[in-house]
């Protein structure tokens, strides 16, 4: 790289002082200086003293013979020889760096030279303007002259010639020039000195003493030398063996750092992957706890975790009955239907729908849980009374009923709930449901949506069990038995045929009112069975009856039929059964479905009508006005016969007032094409008006009460007329006993 034009410019001005030194040497060469001894000095600068420098151990710094030959010539031939020496030794010096490999920069070799040359110059001529330089001349003779001469000039050589290589070093910055001189050069005044003392150890020997003491004088430095550079060379050696030690023990530090470091990071990475493990272990704990505490499907907490809770609610409410807490039992109504028609995916949306808006509606301290396929519980942290946890109740109710959409389908559920409040009897959460529980049967039962639990509830509650545990055995035991009440025509007294009115004569309670024991049949589902055992019971009966008389040949015998049985598949099945093992024509069975059964499903009742419709059977719509019938639906629905419920009956008053309802249905009926049957005809008037208003049949105490089989069997061979021949216009005395006096305890 070539230096930049400053550097350049002092490397030129040095060669040109360098220059003009050789100039002045060589014009002030005396011809007479070349003796053999000046050669024998040329040639050992220039052979030897290169390859005889001594590098001082722990310096860079080496001594060269190559200053003591310019000295010696100083010292025999005067400065302009030194000078021309000096420029020839450095030269040689610089070839023998040169094939050793050293790489010269630009100039380097010449600027080398001119500054040994120009260096001694100056050396030599502030030496020969000294006043005393005469004094000072070597060959005066004195070892103190000699001393003192080569001493300043060698000072001098030193200093000028360090100053300005480290000028030229520091790029001209006279401090940085200062610095490096101290740090690179002011050492090197060793070698000049040395080299002076050399000088002058040959100069004295070579002058002032006898060839055999210069001779064995040479021969000692030389086995000086020899030996100084053989401990020099073995000290090298051993520095650079310590060197070398040092290095490889660096090196092998640094290696078991990495080793270390490497080791370190394993260590750490392990630990990592540990870590992550043991978070990754925690999580699935946590995961695993939480899923074992909630429900999958809407994230509330499960039977369990509402255990505990309740529990610990409990415990508090015991120690402290200001810690007030509500239980409610939520129970969604018609779920089932709507995972059978529209599927379990839907199902589980809309419990997700039903959790989400539950837990809108209480506060963070309550909990909310799914304990069961449709049922859910909450636990009220207070509130203080059971009034303002039913309002609590009561808009959990109103907001579910909101009807949503999903996937397309219209969709609208409804809750049951039953709340039990606090007591000091509660020592478990399973008390508390139950009695929940009991409260949120009983909102089921009177459509009521919410209900309150109380002691009185869980008392009929015991009974319902009681009477639900005894029904299920009252076939077996003989407990069951139909009354027959008779149907008749109301324009000639003609019988129709009979409605089958089921009686259960339990052993220890005695005669239970249908009213109470029906819907308990329904929700057990023993209707079922029961209602094929009426079927049975009836068809066969119907089928012995019909065969009494040419009068009786084409009676009926109605059967009721519930919406538990209606909606299973088993019932076509159970009616031809009945009608294959009885032989009783279809014509013989009539079915009453009551309206509100039929209007709870319109279509699917549409569909099971249209089948039963195909078996031959006749079909009555029994308490037809309670059930809240569209028109449009009605016309639909196959029904023979539709009978009036005996709340519009009752109605008319002793002058046939509050008669209007039974126009409109009587004149319905008749515009639906379907006969009509009145029930409970108590009075006089009520069949002068129902005859007046052309109502087909009627049932009802009047005409007759409904009665054993045996009685009506009875009946039936008399072949008494149904119409009562003169009618009071007093109501009957009405009790509730059957025609044969059968007392039916009503709950
Ligand atoms: P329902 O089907 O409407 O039966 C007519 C009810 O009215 C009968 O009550 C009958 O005794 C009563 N009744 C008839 N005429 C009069 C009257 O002039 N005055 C008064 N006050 N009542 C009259 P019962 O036998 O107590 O049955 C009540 C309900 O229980 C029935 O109403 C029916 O829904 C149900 N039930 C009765 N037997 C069966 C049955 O075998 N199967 C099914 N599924 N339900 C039945
Ligand atoms: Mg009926
Ligand atoms: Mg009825």
């Amino acid at each position: 790289m070539a230096p930049d034009p400053r550097e350049k410019f002092s490397r030129i001005v040095t060669i040109a002082l360098g220059a003009a030194a050789l100039v002045f040497g060589i014009s002030k060469f005396s011809v007479e200086n070349l003796t053999p001894l000046l050669a024998a000095l040329v040639l050992f600068a220039v052979f030897i003293a290169p390859r005889a420098s001594i590098p001082l151990p722990g310096t860079d710094i080496a001594l060269t013979f190559a200053d003591a030959c310019v000295y010696l010539a100083f010292l025999f031939y005067g400065g302009p020889t030194a000078i021309c020496l000096a420029g020839i030794e450095t030269g040689a010096n610089c070839v023998y760096l040169y094939r050793r490999g050293f790489k010269f920069d630009y100039l380097m070799v010449p600027v080398n030279i001119s500054l040994n040359v120009t260096a001694f110059a100056g050396a030599y001529l502030i030496w020969s303007v000294l006043p005393s330089a005469g004094f000072m001349k070597p060959e005066i003779g004195s070892t103190q002259h000699l001393i003192v001469t080569l001493g300043i000039i060698a000072v001098l050589h030193f200093v000028l010639a360090s100053s300005v290589m480290s000028f030229l070093r520091a790029k001209h910055r006279l401090l940085d020039a200062y610095k490096s001189w101290r740090r690179d050069f002011a050492s090197r005044a060793m070698m000049h000195i040395v080299g002076a003392g050399l000088a002058a150890l040959v100069y004295m020997l070579a002058t002032y003493g006898d060839v055999l003491t210069a001779v064995i004088s040479f021969i000692g430095i030389g086995i000086v030398y020899f030996s100084y550079r053989r401990s020099v060379t073995e000290l090298t050696a051993a520095m650079h063996e310590a060197e070398e030690a040092q290095r490889a023990k660096a090196e092998t530090e640094q290696s078991l750092r990495k080793e270390a470091e490497a080791h370190a990071a394993a260590l750490a990475a392990s630990l990592e992957s540990q870590e992550r493990a043991n978070l990754a272990l925690r999580k699935s704990e946590q995961d695993f706890q939480h899923a074992a505490m909630h429900d999958a499907l809407t994230g509330l907490a499960n039977r369990k975790l509402f255990g505990e809770k309740l529990m610990a609610r409990i415990a508090k409410y015991r120690n402290d009955n200001r810690a007030v807490y509500h239980v409610l039992f939520l129970d969604l109504s018609r779920f089932k239907n709507i995972n059978d028609s529209l599927g379990h995916t839907i199902g589980d949306k809309v419990l997700s729908v039903a959790a989400r808006r539950f837990l809108r509606l209480v506060t963070p301290s309550d909990t909310v849980a799914r304990i069961g396929g449709d049922e859910f519980a909450i636990v009220l942290k207070g509130p203080s009374t059971a009034a303002k946890a039913k309002k609590v109740a009561q808009r959990i109710h109103a907001s579910i009923s909101q009807p949503f959409s999903l996937s397309g389908n219209r969709i609208s559920i409804s809750v049951n709930i039953g709340i039990a409040p606090a007591d000091m009897e509660y020592s478990m959460p399973e008390e508390v449901l139950r009695d929940a529980d009991i409260a949120m049967n009983f909102a089921k039962a009177q459509r009521e949506g919410v209900a309150v639990f109380s002691r009185d509830l869980r008392t009929r509650f015991l009974e319902r069990v009681r009477l639900e545990m005894d029904l299920g055995h009252a076939i077996d035991r003989g407990e069951l038995s139909m009354s027959y009440q008779p149907l008749v025509s109301l324009s000639d007294g003609k019988l129709l045929g009979f409605e089958s009115l089921l009686r259960w004569n339990h052993s220890e309670f005695g005669n239970i009112s249908p009213a109470r024991f029906i819907p308990i049949a329904e929700d057990s589902g023993l209707i079922i069975p029961i209602t094929k055992w009426i079927l049975r019971e009836t068809t066969n009966t119907m089928a012995e009856w019909r065969k009494i008389s040419p009068e009786t040949r084409d009676l009926l015998v109605s059967v009721n039929i519930s919406g538990k049985h209606l909606s299973s598949d088993d019932l076509l099945y159970d009616i031809e059964y009945a009608l294959e093992t009885s032989r009783l024509a279809t014509d013989g069975l009539k079915l009453e479905i009551t309206e509100s059964t039929a209007m709870d499903d319109p279509n699917l009742t549409l569909k099971l009508l249209k089948d039963l419709k195909r078996l031959g059977v006749l079909l009555s719509l029994d308490d037809f006005g309670t059930g809240y019938s569209s028109l449009s639906i009605l016309q639909k629905l196959p029904f023979d016969t539709i009978k009036i419920d005996r709340s519009f009956v009752s109605a008319v008053g002793p002058n046939g007032e509050d008669s209007e309802i039974l126009r409109t249905i009587v004149s319905l009926a008749k515009n639906l094409r379907m006969k009509v049957i009145a029930e409970g005809i108590e009075t006089a008037s009520q069949l002068a008006v129902l005859q007046h208003l052309g109502c087909d049949y009627g049932q009802g105490y009047l005409l007759a009460k409904p009665m054993t089989a045996a009685r009506a069997e009875a009946a039936l061979t008399e072949g008494r007329s149904w119409l009562p021949l003169a009618v009071a216009d007093d109501p009957l005395i009405i009790n509730h006993l059957d025609d044969d006096g059968t007392d039916i305890k009503v709950f």
